[in-house]
């Protein structure tokens, strides 16, 4: 007697959120029933950009995964990985948009977080990959169409493929996307493209890695050396912290228009490198700001773009998760993490409900929906607050401009609100929402 036929799944994008779904399925074995492909637009799996955090919820997952001693051997000297057991740094706030770097708080959190090269932690997951999940490289998805029997997916390269599951892990500009709000909301392709269009935060960052020798060279106790800093000041801040075991900084420098906030970004959404001389944004500031801009040679430079926030994360045969679900400012430093957190129940989801017989994709949408949508949409609209908070663009701090002294307390209120915006990484957990899907799948 043959086989039963094996259900199939594609998952299009191998970014963080595309492969940490494969590590999941991998984990949990389902690659055994079910054929997992990976259709990928670039000619070669790399991240670019440099570091992400990861929090205490995120990190869960991974430990789950199996990955925390690969990646922990990434991890910077002196650096603890997230635990929910002691507090750790998260980081160092200082006002520093005049000569001086004010001090706000030295921000420690139950379980601290962790700072990794995104180059690192891909591999990582890459490793973890079963070897029946097959990765396509240069397939750009410029289509697919959904029937009662399957999704037929077209690629740039004129190919074609089938499966009974589409996962669009396609990024915030996902293909996948527009297709999932044509059939949700019956759309026609023009108005579903211009629903799916990314919309600009009003903010650009630019970002290095530079080496830890050019720093200690000009300022030897440089506090960027050894901890993870946010510099901030009105529409303007600075993230720096140590990845690479300490011999390389990672820089975000972020430049704001608040009144650009939910316009469609003109032209590029990255340039890398750019020539943008970055240190004519920071003239004013401290010594120890200075100090990286104006080391930030050639730096690339983002526009941070969010998505308007979807009702369902799945329809029929078709889901989306990470950026393609639910893009986010970095201010809150989870989009990965979210991804991930997509990608780990998404997973659990499939193994259960495909152990019960034929897959009823209805009820994986349906779901996963229940389960993600609520938590990615959440997460994408307090980063957007977070970013406020750092920027001194609350409707409350109107009244203050560029270099402004700032009074004692109202500095402490900032914190506080700071504090507030990162609870959920550590006090929250993705056990309850496992347990929920698992329940009912
Ligand atoms: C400056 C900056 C700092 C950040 N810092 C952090 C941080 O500290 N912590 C954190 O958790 N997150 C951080 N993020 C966010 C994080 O990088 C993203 O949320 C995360 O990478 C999303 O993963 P993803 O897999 O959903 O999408 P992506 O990483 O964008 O991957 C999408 C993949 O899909 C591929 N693709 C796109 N279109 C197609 C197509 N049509 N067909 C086939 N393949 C396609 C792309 O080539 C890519 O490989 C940061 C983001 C930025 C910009």
């Amino acid at each position: 007697m043959s086989a039963p036929p094996k259900l199939c799944l594609a998952i299009v994008g191998g970014g963080i959120g595309g492969l940490a779904l494969a590590v999941a399925i991998s984990r949990l074995k389902i690659e055994e029933t079910v054929c997992v492909d990976i259709y990928e637009a670039a000619a070669k799996l790399t991240q670019v950009g440099a570091g992400i955090t990861l929090w205490p919820r995120g990190w869960e997952i991974l430990k789950d995964l199996g990955l925390e001693d690969d990646l922990a051997a990434y991890v910077n000297p002196g650096q603890e990985l997230p635990s929910r057991k002691k507090r750790g740094l998260a980081f160092c706030l200082r006002k520093s948009d005049s000569a001086d770097n004010v001090m706000i708080s030295d921000m420690s959190f139950p379980g601290g977080s962790v700072a990794i090269h995104r180059a690192d932690v891909q591999q990582v997951l890459l490793n973890h990959i079963s070897p029946r999940v097959c990765i396509h490289l240069n397939k750009r998805l410029v289509s697919h169409f959904e029937s009662a029997n399957g999704v037929q997916l077209t690629f740039k390269d004129g190919t074609t493929a089938s499966c009974d599951l589409l996962v669009g892990a396609d990024g915030v500009n996902s293909v996948v996307r527009k297709g999932l709000l044509a059939k949700a909301y019956n759309l026609s392709e023009a108005k579903a493209a211009e629903e799916a269009r990314p919309l600009w935060t009003g903010t650009i960052v630019y970002r290095s890695l530079i080496s830890s020798d050019v720093i200690k060279h000009q300022i030897p106790e440089h506090p960027c050396l050894k901890k993870p800093m946010v510099y901030c000041g009105k529409n303007k801040h600075i993230v720096s912290y140590p990845v690479s075991q300490g011999k390389l900084i990672n820089i975000v420098a972020f430049v704001s228009w608040p009144e650009k906030e939910g316009t469609f970004l003109e032209g590029p959404a990255v340039i890398n490198p750019t020539s943008d001389v970055v240190s004519s944004f920071f003239t004013n500031w401290s010594a120890e700001v200075k100090c990286i801009t104006d080391n930030m040679v050639q730096p690339s430079r983002w526009a941070i773009e969010t998505v308007k926030p979807l009702d369902k994360y799945a329809v029929g045969r078709v889901a989306v998760l990470g950026d393609a679900a639910h893009a986010m400012p970095t201010h809150l430093g989870n989009g990965a993490g979210q991804a991930i957190e997509d990608g780990y129940i998404l997973a659990h989801i499939l193994t259960k409900a495909s152990q019960s017989g034929p897959l009823n994709t209805e009820k994986v949408a349906s779901l996963y929906t229940t389960i993600r949508q609520p938590f990615g949409n959440f997460a994408a609209k307090a980063s957007m607050i977070q970013g406020h908070h750092y920027e001194f663009s609350t409707p409350d701090f109107n009244d203050v401009g560029d270099g402004d002294s700032v009074s004692r307390e109202r500095l402490l209120a900032v914190e506080k609100r700071i504090t507030d915006g990162w609870e959920w990484t550590w006090n929250s957990s993705i056990r309850g929402d496992l347990q929920r899907a698992l329940e009912v799948a």
